[in-house]
């Protein structure tokens, strides 16, 4: 495993941040750590780094532990803090050189060429950092998590308050980037997750409420075909299953009904000729919208 978290809680004052989390990320995973804004997930990166303590439990990166062996640790982390906070005054390349030198980069000159590169600097590596755009801030934050060549990569928010293409950008230089390293990054955006990770950890108010591969939770997370209807006279049940797609009632009340159908299948033509056919009217009918928002809502919202 590349990162063990393990039982970890953490209290500011009496504020509980995390209550009991653990997980584990193999090598080269994406793992998106998804939640709505104040569910933890700034405060987990923050302890897998070695910013900040937790108030128990344990996390070991590459076989060290946070506790003894922070400096090690540090040096296999490239981390990118919610925010991305950076010395406007400087320019980009002279920033990525001191970067560079903390890390005590042996050929800094030909690391930051790579690195600019990588990141799609080139032509704005002459500039001071305020002055550019927010995406290319983005790129130099980035840049600098990258600059040691770290194994790990923790990411926190990183798209966001960028526009619709900078997030494009921004997203698919994750995905190249991970194709050779392991990343962390959150987002409380649900697609985020979908379109980088291979895996998503959910948490909500401190707690995992979901753990699973984006394939199997996408399964999850497949809108269903819901439709409300609500005839003039009493209907058949049975009947009313015959319908071709139609899969189950899931709800009746009076002469209204809630139904489920295949997915990918509009019913509602059957629906109405069923309805002529067996001399009701049909007083309304609504295709439900259930998008992959609902569930996230549905399951960060829910008791645990
Ligand atoms: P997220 O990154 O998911 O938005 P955070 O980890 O930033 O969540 O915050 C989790 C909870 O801890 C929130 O309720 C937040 O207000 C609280 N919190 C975060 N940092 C501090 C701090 N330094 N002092 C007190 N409470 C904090
Ligand atoms: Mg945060």
């Amino acid at each position: 495993m590349s990162i063990e978290v393990k039982n970890i809680s953490k209290f500011y004052g009496k504020q509980k941040a995390l209550d009991n989390v653990s997980f584990s990320i193999k090598p080269g995973e994406i793992a998106g750590l998804l939640g709505p804004n104040g569910a933890g997930k700034s405060t987990m990166m923050k302890i897998i780094t070695c910013f900040i303590p937790p108030t128990s439990g344990e996390v070991s990166v590459y076989g060290f532990n946070i506790f003894d062996h922070s400096i090690q640790i540090r040096e296999k982390i490239g981390y990118l803090p919610e925010n991305n906070p950076l010395y406007l005054d400087m320019y980009v390349k002279e920033y990525l050189e001191f970067i560079g030198n903390i890390h005590k980069i042996k050929s800094v000159s030909s690391r930051l060429k790579e690195i600019i590169d990588l990141t799609g600097l080139g032509v704005e590596q002459k500039k001071k950092i305020g002055t550019l755009s927010k995406g290319f801030r983005q790129r130099v934050g980035l840049a600098q998590a990258l600059i040691h060549n770290p194994e790990v990569l923790i990411l926190d928010e990183p798209t966001s308050g960028l526009d619709p293409n900078q997030i494009i950008e921004i997203r698919n230089l994750i995905k190249e980037i991970g194709k050779q390293k392991t990343i962390i990054f959150s987002t409380h955006i649900l697609q985020e997750v979908e379109a980088i990770c291979t895996r998503a950890i959910i948490i909500d108010k401190g707690k995992i409420v979901a753990d699973d591969s984006t394939q199997h939770l996408n399964t999850i997370f497949t809108p269903k075909n819901i439709i409300s209807v609500e005839f003039d006279k009493p209907i058949n049940k049975e009947k009313l299953l015959t319908i071709i797609g139609v899969t189950n009632i899931i709800h009746q009340q009076d002469f209204s009904f809630v139904l489920e159908a295949e997915a990918n299948h509009d019913v509602r033509p059957l629906i109405f000729n069923f309805a002529v056919e067996n001399n009701v009217a049909v007083l309304s009918m609504k295709k439900e919208e259930s998008g992959l928002e609902n569930v996230f809502q549905q399951l960060t919202n829910k008791q645990v």
